[in-house]
């Protein structure tokens, strides 16, 4: 049996924004630890 790389990142548990602590899903901007509607407008 072989584990294939997408089976591995479908085990890793989900991002919680760390402002409301809802699980964020897959963004391109995903270097940011919080939410859209959490993160700053500039
Ligand atoms: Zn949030």
């Amino acid at each position: 049996m072989i584990t294939s790389p997408m089976q591995f990142f479908r085990n890793l548990p989900k991002k919680l924004c760390t402002s409301c602590k809802k699980p964020m899903e897959e963004q391109a901007d995903c270097y940011t630890n919080r939410c859209e509607k959490c993160s700053p407008v500039i």
